[in-house]
C-alpha cells in the first residue's frame, strides 16, 4: 500500500473537520432563524386581526355580508402574505370569507384563529391563514450564507495550519532525514542547515544527526585504515610465505648435498670415528629438515592456506603408528609407551589422518622427550553419537612437567618451558602451537594439566564424524570367540588393555600382576579343571621375568606345549636353542598393534605358518647387471648430479645428465629414456618448460608416455599442482635419500626381477 504524505493527511483531516463545523452550525443557524420566523409571523398575524376587525366591527355585528368580503378582499391584496381571511360568528357560523388556500401545499402556511372582542364582548372569530413560504427562503438563504461563512473561515484556519506545518515541522524534518539518510550512505553534507526559526526539538535533533555523522565518519576513517593495513599485511604474508618458499628451496637444495652424500659416505669402508662423524652430519641434517618443515607448516597455517584432507581412515591404526614411531627414542631411555584404546569406538572416520597422526605424534614425542623415566600413557576414547564421535586423546607422563605460570604460553609459537637461557632440550618450540592451530581448523581443542617434577597430561578433544561403511576386516583372521587366556603383566594399565583388546575378541581372561601369581593360577588350574589356550605375558617384570617365568611352565608337565605370548619391548630376547627349548612361543614387540597381537596369537595357536616375507612393490634391484634402463637426469647442481647418479650407482640403471632444461629436451629427443627425473628450477629453461615440451614432442613423434618425475626443494602443495599440470607424473621432494629415490624410480620402470631395496 502506498503511504500518503504528512500534507495529505492533514489536508484530509481538516476537510472533514471543516464539513462537520459547517453540518453542526447550519443546523443550529436553521433552527434559530425558524423561531425568529415564527415569532414575527405570530405577531403579525395578531396585528392584522386586531385592525381589521377593529375596522369592521360595525358590519360584523350587522353581519353586512357584502362589505366584510369586500374588506376582507382588500386586505388580501393589499398583502400578499395573507392567504386567506374567514369570519365566524360566536357560534362558529362563517359569516364573510375571501381568498384560498388550496393551491398552496399544507406546509406552506400557518393558521391563526383569534376571537373578535370589544369591551368583554364576544363577537365572533377570525382565522387568519397566513403564507410561510417567503419567511422559509429568507430562512434558508440566512442558513446558507451561515455555512459558507464557517467553510471560508475554516479552510482559511485550514490553510494556516498547513503552511505553519510545512514551514515549522516538515521543513526541519526534510532536512535531518536528508542529513541522516547522506550519512548513512557515507555522503557527508554538512552544507544543509536548519531554518532560523527551527524548534529546540528539532535543534536537539539535529544535533544528534551531527553527532551519528561524525561516528561514521570516525567509523569510515577506521575501516580505511583497516583495509589499508590488512591490505599491506596481505602483501607482507604473501612476501613472507614466497619467503620461506625460497628459502627452504635454498636450504633444501645444499641439504641434500650433505644428507645425500653423508649416506653415500656411510656406504663405505669407514673406521669407528669416521663412521660417527658421518652419522652425525647424517642426524643433524635431518634434525635440520625437521626444523624447516615445522616452519614451513606453521606459517602454512599462518597464511591461511592449510587444507584439511577429507577421506576415510581406520583411527586405531593411526595411532598405533603413532605409538610404533615413538617406542624406540622411548625404549631408548626405559621409558614405557602405552596405548588404551576404547573398544567400543567406531572403526573408520573420516578426516584428515595426516594431521591427526602429526598432532599426536607431536603431543606424544613431547611425552617420550620430556619424561626421562617411568612411562608414557595414552588413551583414545570417546562418545559416539549417529554421525559423530567426540573424542579424546589424553596423553599422561611422568616427566618434567611444566611450571604454573608457563601453562599457557607453551601454546604460543617459539615457545618453551625450560626458557632459551636453559635449554635442556632441542625443539624449536613450534609443535604445540602447529597442534592447537590444526585442531582449531577441525573444530577440537587441546588442554593441558601438569606438576612441576611429576609429569604432565595432554587432553585433545576432537569432534570426529563417523564414516558409516567401515571396510571389510580381512578374512583370514582366525576367530578367537570362546578361548581363555591367562594375562601376565606387572603394569596394570598394561593389564586393562589386554584384557579389553581381549574382551572385544571374546576371549575369556584372567589376568595377573606377576609371575609368581601367575604359576599359582596355572598350578591351582590343573588340579580345578580350568583350562587355559594361551598366555600373554610380560616380559620385563620385577621378582621373575618373562623368560624365567615361561621357562618355569614349561617344567609343568600338563604345559609343556601351551601357547605363550611374550609381550617385549626389546628385541631379540632369545638365542635361538632358548626358543627351541620354549617350543609354542612367540615374542611380540610392543608396543603391541590390534593387528599384530590377533597375528601373533594366531600364529602361536598354530593355525597360521610363520608369516609370510612381505613383498615390496616393484623393487629396484641392487645387483650389478648390464644397464637396462636408461634414465635422465635433468639437474643444475653439481653436488646434487654426483649424489643421484650415486645413488643409483648399484641399481642397473644408466644415469644420463643434462644441466639444463633445454640440454634435457635435447637429450631426451636423442636418447629416448626410459625415465626422466626432473629439477624444477635450472637455469636457460626450468623443469615445468621443459616437461611441457617434452610432452609436446611425445606427441609429434607419436611415442609412448615416458614418466617424469619432479625432484623439488619447494615442499608447498601449490607447487607440486603446478608440476602435475605441467604433465609430470610424480614429485620427489629435496633432500633426496636413497631409499625415496629408488622407491619412486622402482615405481615407473622396471628394473629387474631381483628383490632387494635399498637399504
Ligand atoms: P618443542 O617441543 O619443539 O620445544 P612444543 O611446542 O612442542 O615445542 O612444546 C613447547 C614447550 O612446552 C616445550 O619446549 C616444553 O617446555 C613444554 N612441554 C611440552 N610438552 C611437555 C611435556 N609433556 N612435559 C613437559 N614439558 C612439555
Amino acid at each position: 500500500m502506498k503511504r500518503t504524505g504528512i500534507l495529505f493527511q492533514i489536508v484530509l483531516s481538516l476537510s472533514l473537520a471543516a464539513m462537520l463545523v459547517a453540518a453542526a452550525i447550519g443546523d443550529v443557524a436553521r433552527r434559530y432563524e425558524t423561531r425568529n420566523l415564527q415569532a414575527q409571523l405570530k405577531e403579525q398575524a395578531e396585528l392584522t386581526i386586531s385592525l381589521l376587525s377593529g375596522l369592521m366591527l360595525e358590519s360584523i355585528i350587522v353581519e353586512d355580508v357584502p362589505v366584510l368580503e369586500t374588506g376582507l378582499i382588500e386586505a388580501i391584496t393589499r398583502n400578499p402574505k395573507l392567504l386567506k381571511i374567514q369570519i365566524q360568528s360566536s357560534e362558529g357560523v362563517p359569516i364573510a370569507k375571501a381568498g384560498r388556500t388550496d393551491e398552496v401545499g399544507p406546509d406552506d402556511f400557518v393558521m391563526y384563529d383569534r376571537p373578535i372582542t370589544l369591551d368583554g364582548f364576544d363577537f365572533g372569530h377570525m382565522v387568519v391563514h397566513w403564507s410561510t413560504r417567503e419567511g422559509q427562503a429568507m430562512v434558508q438563504e440566512k442558513v446558507s450564507q451561515t455555512i459558507m461563512w464557517t467553510v471560508i473561515a475554516v479552510a482559511m484556519l485550514s490553510l494556516l495550519v498547513l503552511i505553519l506545518v510545512n514551514v515549522l515541522a516538515l521543513r526541519p524534518l526534510q532536512i535531518i532525514h536528508q542529513r541522516m539518510s547522506d550519512a548513512i550512505a557515507g555522503l557527508s553534507n554538512r552544507k544543509l542547515r536548519l531554518p532560523w526559526f527551527a524548534s529546540r526539538e528539532f535543534r536537539a535533533l539535529n544535533f544528534s544527526v551531527g553527532v551519528l555523522e561524525d561516528t561514521f565518519d570516525e567509523r569510515d576513517e577506521r575501516e580505511y585504515a583497516l583495509e589499508e593495513a590488512r591490505k599491506a599485511a596481505d602483501i607482507a604474508n604473501r612476501a613472507k610465505s614466497e619467503f620461506l618458499a625460497n628459502m627452504s628451496h635454498e636450504i633444501r637444495t645444499p641439504m641434500n648435498g650433505v644428507i645425500g652424500m653423508a649416506e653415500l659416505v656411510l656406504e663405505t669402508d669407514l673406521d669407528e670415528n669416521q663412521t660417527m662423524y658421518a652419522e652425525t652430519i647424517s642426524k643433524s641434517g635431518s634434525a635440520l629438515l625437521t626444523i624447516i618443515n615445522d616452519i614451513l607448516n606453521f606459517s602454512k597455517i599462518e597464511a591461511g592456506k592449510m587444507e584439511l584432507d577429507r577421506a576415510p581412515f581406520n583411527l586405531q591404526t593411526a595411532v598405533e603408528d603413532v605409538v610404533t614411531l615413538l617406542s624406540p627414542k622411548a625404549a631408548e631411555k626405559n621409558v614405557e609407551v602405552t596405548l588404551r584404546y576404547d573398544p567400543s569406538l567406531p572403526e573408520c572416520y573420516e578426516g584428515d589422518v595426516g594431521r591427526i597422526r602429526q598432532i599426536l605424534t607431536n603431543v606424544a614425542g613431547n611425552a617420550v622427550k620430556f619424561t626421562a623415566k617411568g612411562y608414557v600413557y595414552i588413551e583414545v576414547s570417546g562418545q559416539s553419537g549417529d554421525d559423530q564421535t567426540d573424542l579424546r586423546i589424553s596423553v599422561t607422563d611422568t616427566g618434567a612437567g611444566i611450571p604454573d605460570d608457563r601453562l599457557d604460553r607453551i601454546f604460543n609459537a617459539f615457545e618453551q618451558a625450560d626458557g632459551a637461557a636453559t635449554r635442556n632440550y632441542e625443539g624449536t618450540g613450534l609443535g604445540l602451537a602447529i597442534s592447537t592451530r590444526l585442531l582449531n581448523l577441525m573444530g577440537g581443542r587441546i588442554s593441558v594439566r601438569s606438576e612441576l617434577g611429576k609429569g604432565s597430561v595432554f587432553t585433545i578433544d576432537l569432534p570426529l564424524r563417523i564414516r558409516p561403511d567401515p571396510p571389510k576386516r580381512s578374512q583370514d583372521e582366525r576367530d578367537f570367540n570362546g578361548l581363555r587366556a591367562l594375562i601376565v603383566d606387572d603394569l596394570e594399565l598394561n593389564r586393562v588393555m589386554l584384557t579389553e583388546r581381549l574382551d572385544t575378541w571374546g576371549v575369556d581372561n584372567v589376568a595377573v600382576g606377576s609371575a609368581h601369581q601367575a604359576l599359582e593360577l596355572l598350578l591351582d588350574a590343573r588340579h580345578d579343571g580350568v583350562h587355559y589356550d594361551v598366555i600373554l605375558q610380560d616380559f620385563q617384570m620385577p621378582g621373575m621375568d618373562g623368560k624365567e617365568l615361561a621357562q618355569r611352565i614349561r617344567e609343568i608337565p600338563e604345559y609343556k606345549d601351551l601357547p605363550i605370548v611374550i609381550l617385549s619391548s626389546v628385541e631379540n630376547i632369545f638365542e635361538q636353542d632358548m626358543r627351541d627349548q620354549l617350543g609354542h612361543c612367540e615374542v611380540a614387540l610392543k608396543p603391541l598393534r590390534a593387528a599384530q597381537l590377533r597375528s601373533v596369537m594366531s600364529r602361536v595357536l598354530g593355525d597360521v605358518p610363520d608369516e609370510a616375507p612381505q613383498v615390496v612393490q616393484a623393487p629396484v634391484s641392487e645387483m650389478s647387471d648390464a644397464p637396462h634402463v636408461k634414465l635422465l637426469l635433468a639437474e643444475d647442481n653439481r653436488t646434487n648430479q654426483i649424489v643421484v647418479s650415486r645413488m643409483l650407482k648399484a641399481a642397473p640403471i644408466e644415469v644420463l645428465i643434462a644441466a639444463n632444461g633445454e640440454e634435457a629436451v635435447a637429450m631426451f629427443q636423442e636418447h629416448h629414456p626410459d625415465i626422466v627425473l626432473m629439477d624444477m628450477m635450472m637455469p636457460v629453461k626450468d623443469g615445468i618448460d621443459a616437461t611441457v615440451e617434452i610432452r609436446q614432442l611425445e606427441q609429434k613423434l607419436g611415442a609412448g608416455r615416458c614418466p617424469v618425475v619432479a625432484l623439488t626443494a619447494n615442499a608447498l602443495q601449490s607447487h607440486r599442482e603446478e608440476c602435475l599440470a605441467a604433465g609430470m607424473d610424480d614429485f620427489l621432494s629435496k633432500p633426496i635419500n636413497k631409499k625415496a629415490l629408488l622407491g619412486a624410480v622402482g615405481k615407473w620402470v622396471d628394473c629387474g626381477p631381483q628383490a632387494k631395496t635399498g637399504t
